[in-house]
């Protein structure tokens, strides 16, 4: 039997859990990280493929039963499938997905699947060589769509294409990213660009607001009516379809409208952090007392009755967070 997840202090069921494996990546997104100036992690103090498994393996038996690997970007940690293999060990752990840039996903798709992994979120905001160069500031030489077909056929399930939409900048695209929807089994995503740490010059004048997002996407490929979205990981998304399409266009929408009421998940930072809100500053060591050799199920317990309520990125409170890289998004 499916053990019960734990409630927060507001009666929502927390089953998923996000975990950061590192604060590196070989992107630097203009709306993510800083070409300079953050500081990274020491070694000692990042998590190994051991520790994370522990803390997994203690907060199972309250309910998790989701997880998500993410970073920085989490293909750039050597082996690992290693880690995949360890959590899909885990008693109770029913579903393990990856958030990645998908600049490493041709070489490393079918690892991972064999390892455990069942499904795989890509961030791209541009299907333009140059234009990628652009937004992630660096010149990995890689073709987005080979990246998405790795994904397919590898029987990850379902394929996640995420794109954050900045006017001016790639928001001429939601055309073009919306057909794929049309002849792939794939969910394409739109992102609301949110406010973060330095953001190179991104202002809100560039954040796309979904309800235009989803007239420009109508506009190329046909009216849209409401769907279900994937049947296994639905998030907030809210997803439409053309119908007969093979996929469906989701918009995710932190900016115009919050879904923190439905929120079902807690963050683990590479360093051991539990962190109940993406943008709140109640964070709870885990990393310590898990070295210390004591039990992390009464600190969970205590951390998700604190879990606030909503967080207010509007307001442009952001708990402390320099760039969504810290937390993996
Ligand atoms: N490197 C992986 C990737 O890019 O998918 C995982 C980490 S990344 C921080 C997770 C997600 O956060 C990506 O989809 C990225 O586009 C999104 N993200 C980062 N900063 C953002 C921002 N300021 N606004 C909206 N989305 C953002
Ligand atoms: Fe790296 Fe992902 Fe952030 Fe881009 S969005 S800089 S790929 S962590």
């Amino acid at each position: 039997m499916t053990t019960p997840a734990l409630r927060d202090q507001f009666g929502r069921s927390i089953e998923y859990l996000r975990i950061s494996v590192t604060d590196r990546c070989n992107f630097r997104c203009v709306y993510c990280m800083p070409l300079e100036g953050l500081d990274w992690l020491p070694k000692a103090e990042i998590l190994s493929y051991e520790e994370i498994t522990a803390v997994v393996a203690q907060l199972a038996p309250l309910g998790l039963r989701r997880l998500r690997i993410t970073g920085g970007e989490p293909t750039i940690r050597p082996d690992l499938e290693r880690l995949v293999a360890m959590l899909k060990a885990v008693p109770g752990v029913e579903d393990i997905a990856l958030s990645t840039n998908g600049v490493r996903l041709p070489a490393m798709a079918r690892t991972l699947v064999a390892a455990g992994l069942d499904r795989v979120n890509i961030s791209i905001d541009s299907l333009r060589p140059d234009r990628i160069r652009q937004i992630a500031r660096r010149d990995l030489k890689f073709d987005p769509l080979a990246s998405l077909t790795s994904a397919i056929d590898a029987g990850l399930d379902p394929v996640k294409f995420n794109m954050v939409v900045m006017r001016g900048i790639n928001d001429d695209e939601i055309g073009d990213f919306a057909r794929l929807g049309l002849d792939h089994a794939l969910h394409v995503r739109f992102i609301e660009l949110m406010p973060v740490g330095e953001m190179a010059g991104l202002t809100f004048e560039h954040i796309v607001p979904s309800a235009e997002v989803l007239e420009r996407a109508a506009a190329a490929v046909g009216a849209l009516e409401p769907a279900a979205g994937p049947a296994r990981g639905n998030g907030p998304a809210r997803y439409y379809r053309v119908p007969g399409a093979a996929g469906t266009i989701g918009v995710i929408t932190p900016m115009s409208h919050t879904y923190c009421d439905t929120c079902n998940r807690v963050r683990l930072t590479a360093d051991g952090r539990l962190r109940t809100c993406l943008y709140g500053d109640h964070e709870v060591n885990l990393r310590d007392p898990l070295r210390a050799g004591e039990p992390l199920g009464p600190l969970f317990e205590r951390a998700l009755a604190a879990k606030p309520r909503e967080h207010h990125l509007l307001q442009l409170k952001v708990g402390g967070l320099k760039a969504l890289s810290q937390v993996g998004g």
